[in-house]
């Protein structure tokens, strides 16, 4: 199934998820999808190469056993950077072949470590292409702060209607902590003639390191009640924990009543976590 149909009759509920880190045992993953399962998501998105998995360490595969053991729709990250038309043309036949329907299609972070390929410079290239070589449908990364290599949001949100301009069906956000400036970002999409669905992107504060260090890369900020709880349990991170997921339920509660078109939980391959919020917004 496509995740764009999804969004018809409800407001989408999905989880992301990445593959196993080369230290973690691959069963950890299946063990955790099937956890996910029970929660009943609209859809599970699965990272490529991001936040120190391996590149490639079977995304398609964790795809494939999502929507055959679990019945659950699966998106598959594609970052460009390093790839070339080549190399995506082989994905492409290797999701198509496995059943995999759905593609968030990325840019992915410049390595300093490595030069990046010269065939895809930005995601909105690798959406024309993915578009021109397969029925896939296509999802595009979206910044409510602004991408922070942008000079400015307004100039980010040009280019992401590039994105949407050369097939991108519906948007993921980054995370955020203040909703507002998901509220105004929304403002500016319907202004720009963008009107795809915008999913709001949440990833609970479950530890100030793990918080920390997913600020430091992706840069989005951090309001100043957050930063007050974060000082406040410094020395307590049991009680960090609660009040980062009493934040985060109160974040999507607040989203969905204003109309969010869907929720993106980045679970950290936690399903603890995801029960906790997903029963304390049952609705
Ligand atoms: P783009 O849309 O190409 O934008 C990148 C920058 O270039 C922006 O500043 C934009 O304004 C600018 N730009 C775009 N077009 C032009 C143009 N024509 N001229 C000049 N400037 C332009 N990374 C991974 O490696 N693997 C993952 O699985 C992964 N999953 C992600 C999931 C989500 C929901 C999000 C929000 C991010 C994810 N990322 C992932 C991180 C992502 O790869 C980085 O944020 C990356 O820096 C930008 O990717 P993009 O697709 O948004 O890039």
């Amino acid at each position: 199934m496509k995740a764009i149909e999804l969004f018809k009759d409800r407001t989408v509920y999905s989880f992301e998820v990445f593959p196993p880190k080369p230290d973690v045992p691959i069963e950890k993953i299946y063990e955790t999808l099937a956890a996910l399962e029970t929660l009943h998501p609209d859809f599970i998105s699965v990272t490529y190469g991001a936040g120190g998995s391996v590149p490639g360490a079977s995304t398609a595969e964790i795809c494939r056993t999502i929507q055959e053991k679990h019945h659950t729709v699966a998106i598959a990250h594609l970052p460009g950077i390093n790839e070339t038309r080549e190399s995506v043309l082989k994905k492409l036949a290797q999701f198509k072949a496995l059943g995999i329907e759905n593609i968030l299609a990325l840019r992915g972070d410049r390595n300093p470590n490595a030069a990046p390929k010269d065939d895809f410079h930005y995601a909105s290239e690798l959406i024309a292409f993915i578009r021109e070589h397969g029925d896939f449908d296509i999802a595009a990364a979206c910044y409510p702060e602004g991408h922070p290599e942008a000079p400015d949001l307004d100039t980010d949100i040009a280019h992401l209607k590039e994105k949407v301009q050369a097939g991108a069906s519906h948007l993921i956000s980054q995370l955020f902590y203040r909703n507002k400036d998901f509220y105004v970002f929304r403002e500016k999409l319907a202004a720009a003639g963008i009107s795809v669905p915008v999913e709001a992107g949440i990833m609970p504060v479950t530890s100030k390191k793990s918080i920390e260090r997913m600020v430091s890369l992706c840069g989005a900020s951090i309001p100043k009640r957050l930063a007050k709880l974060m000082a406040r349990y410094a020395d307590d991170p049991a009680s960090l924990k609660a009040a980062g997921l009493e934040y985060a339920i109160e974040q999507i509660m607040d989203l969905r009543e204003n109309g969010a078109d869907g929720i993106h939980l980045y679970t950290m391959n936690n399903p603890d976590v995801a029960r906790y919020i997903t029963e304390a917004i049952a609705e």
